[in-house]
């Protein structure tokens, strides 16, 4: 298999995954529960996989879709607020063709930037159990093996920060504690911190604009050494 079927293959696998009993009913019921302002659409109801550049040098890990945004759409930070900042970001610092994400088949076209999460399925409350990051870590690890050009890991939020670590390089996770606009000099890649653009945290003023495009600032910054 060359590159480009392996991702193939790791999303079809990704996509038709039901390893998590209690995040496989969440996603459906969602599906078809509904929200009412989107009560017309098709929701997507599944697992979700990566998208961007399969050559890129900036690799994104959020958490997880979100309920009525990538569990609706069908795409990470894709139709959610989380997903209007990040694409915004992206575009202000050249990484996108437009700054908005809105659906599948809006033309958005990513360069030099992948985006992944620790977790494909929308949980409850956002938030993903132990034993779930685990059965959902070996996606995330064959991704990183087909990203073999990542020279920046920009994680999203403590949960993403510490499961990166956790996976790939243990003895760092019991130095390196999570902060926003924290970097870390790690082999062959620098992996960066920032708080995840969630609603919580930018309605609450924890991450402001200003904080948020520091962190894409000092990214480019490393890039542009490569
Ligand atoms: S979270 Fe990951 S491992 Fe669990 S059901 Fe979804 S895709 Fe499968």
């Amino acid at each position: 298999m060359d590159r480009s079927e392996k991702f193939g293959d790791l999303n079809q696998r990704i996509q038709s995954c039901r390893r998590c009993s209690r995040l496989v009913e969440y996603r459906e019921k969602i599906a078809l529960e509904k929200v009412r302002r989107f009560s017309d659409q098709e929701y997507w109801g599944k697992p979700l996989p990566g998208f961007g550049d399969q050559n890129a040098r900036l690799l994104i890990i959020g958490l997880a879709p979100a309920a009525h945004g990538g569990n609706r759409t069908g795409r990470m930070f894709t139709g959610d607020s989380s997903g209007d900042w990040l694409i915004k970001a992206l575009y202000q610092f050249g990484y996108s063709n437009h700054p908005n994400s809105e659906s599948l088949d809006d033309g958005l076209v990513l360069n030099d930037v992948y985006i992944t999460a620790v977790g494909r399925c929308a949980p409850p409350a956002n938030k993903l159990l132990r034993t779930e990051i685990a059965n959902c870590s070996e996606y995330l690890l064959e991704e990183l093996e087909l990203i073999a050009g990542a020279r920046v890991i920009l994680t999203l939020g403590k949960v993403a920060f510490d499961s990166y670590l956790r996976m790939n390089h243990k003895n760092a996770g019991k130095v390196f504690k999570f902060s926003h606009g924290a970097r870390h000099n790690l082999e062959n890649v620098t992996l960066v911190a920032s708080y995840h653009p969630s609603r919580q945290n930018t309605q609450t003023g924890r991450l402001t604009w200003v904080m948020w495009t520091r962190v894409f600032e000092m990214v480019r910054i490393l890039l542009d050494k490569e």
